[in-house]
């Protein structure tokens, strides 16, 4: 089955399902994202602070995938915002993930206290021109940030990562970003396992109806949605399940029972306090 492809608000596309690396040790790197290329992944997300972006870049390599078959995202440490340190973190990314350009490079945190996200989104956009980026975007920007790098520059960001999973689901976000031409990737897309995703009646019994896992089910849910999703695990077994959701679909019922768990449940930090 084919990933279903989503049109950036810059012409370019990224592929819906992902798979994403945060706290994959930079040891175990490669071999988990063979893993992950080999069950069908062609979208990764990484990150400077992550430490493996050289795993990422061998698995790639090493797996001999075309690089126009490739969607490969990584985003830029918020102690290193302003002009020149955006410009030696894109290189120092590019080095290690042995590419010439990212598909997608994003301000990892706003770091609203240190007031420098406007300047690297200036810096991103220059990236962008040098072709060391083919898309820019933000990662856990709030509505007024996001109306300010709108406001101060000619980009509008194609993408707002923000933590998103059915029990915090960011609607105030997702609605500022849907009517103004910004696509919202979900991360902790399955709650970081920190909650009972496998034990909550309305993702147990779509999964029952539907003869898929709760993580499934939930990646499904975000995909119906139109969210960009890269669930991550270590396991083989469960990459290869989180891959496979591409044959069913949940009906607008069990889609509005999922809705319905919306609790304020944030179980990563709040943008305001990542400093
Ligand atoms: P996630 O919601 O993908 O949760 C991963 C955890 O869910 C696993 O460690 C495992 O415990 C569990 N899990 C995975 N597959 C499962 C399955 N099939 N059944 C049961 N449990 C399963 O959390 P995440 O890794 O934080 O988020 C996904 C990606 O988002 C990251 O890897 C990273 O690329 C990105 N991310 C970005 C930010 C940011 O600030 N921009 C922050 C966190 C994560």
């Amino acid at each position: 089955m084919t990933v279903p492809t989503i049109t950036l608000n810059d012409g370019h596309s990224i592929p819906q399902l992902g798979f994403g690396v945060f706290k994959v040790d930079p040891a175990e790197t490669e071999r988990i994202v063979t893993d992950a290329l080999e069950a069908g992944y062609r979208h990764i997300d990484t990150a400077a602070i992550y430490g493996n972006e050289e795993g990422v870049g061998r698995a790639i390599a090493k797996s001999g995938i075309a690089r126009d078959e490739l969607f490969i995202t990584t985003k830029l440490w918020n102690s290193e915002q302003g002009t020149a340190s955006a410009h030696a973190a894109i290189d120092e990314s590019l080095t290690k993930l042995g590419l010439e350009s990212v598909n997608l490079y994003l301000i990892h945190w706003p770091v609203a206290s240190k007031g420098l996200y406007l300047e690297s989104w200036l810096a991103l956009e220059e990236i962008k021109a040098a072709g060391k980026a083919t898309s820019i975007g933000v990662s856990n920007f709030q509505i007024p940030q996001l109306e300010e790098v709108i406001a101060g520059s000619s980009t509008v960001p194609a993408v707002n990562q923000i933590e998103l999973h059915p029990e915090f689901q960011q609607r105030d976000i997702r609605e500022f970003a849907s009517a103004n031409g910004i696509h919202i990737e979900a991360w902790g897309p399955l709650g970081q396992g920190k909650y009972d995703l496998l034990g909550n009646p309305a993702i147990t019994a779509a999964a029952q109806a539907t003869g898929k896992t709760p993580a499934q089910v939930v990646i499904r849910w975000h995909l119906q949605h139109g969210i960009v999703v890269f669930p991550k695990s270590n396991s083989a077994a469960r990459i290869a399940e989180n891959f496979d959701v591409l044959d069913f679909e949940l009906t607008a019922d069990q889609i509005a029972a999922i809705d319905a768990l919306d609790a304020g449940n944030r179980v990563g930090s709040h943008p305001d306090d990542v400093n």
